[in-house]
């Protein structure tokens, strides 16, 4: 009797450590754009989202071309402010 009262044990927490696993917080995987999209190949000259601070390898859906150097960015709007006013960015990185 005391074998199967272990193996209930270990069967129990076998379960519940199964049981947790699955219950963790949902992570919806997404492939990033830059792996997949029209700038899959594209080696990005900054490593942040200048205007938000969002790291490119997050997925870029917008470019810049600025004296010679590609830049991504999230989102048109950031490229938008970005070009605004370039060389503040720049200054600081
Ligand atoms: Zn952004």
């Amino acid at each position: 009797m005391k074998k199967i009262g272990i193996l209930l044990v270990v069967a129990f927490f076998a379960f519940s450590c199964k049981k947790e696993v699955e219950s963790k917080p949902e992570v919806v995987v997404k492939t990033p754009k830059h792996l997949t999209g029209e700038f899959a190949n594209v080696k990005f000259d900054n490593e942040k989202d200048f205007y938000c601070g969002m790291d490119v390898s997050m997925g870029v859906s917008d470019t810049a071309h600025y004296k010679g150097k590609v830049y991504g960015f999230c989102a048109k709007v950031c490229k938008d402010e970005f070009l605004k006013t370039p060389e503040k960015y720049l200054a600081k990185k």
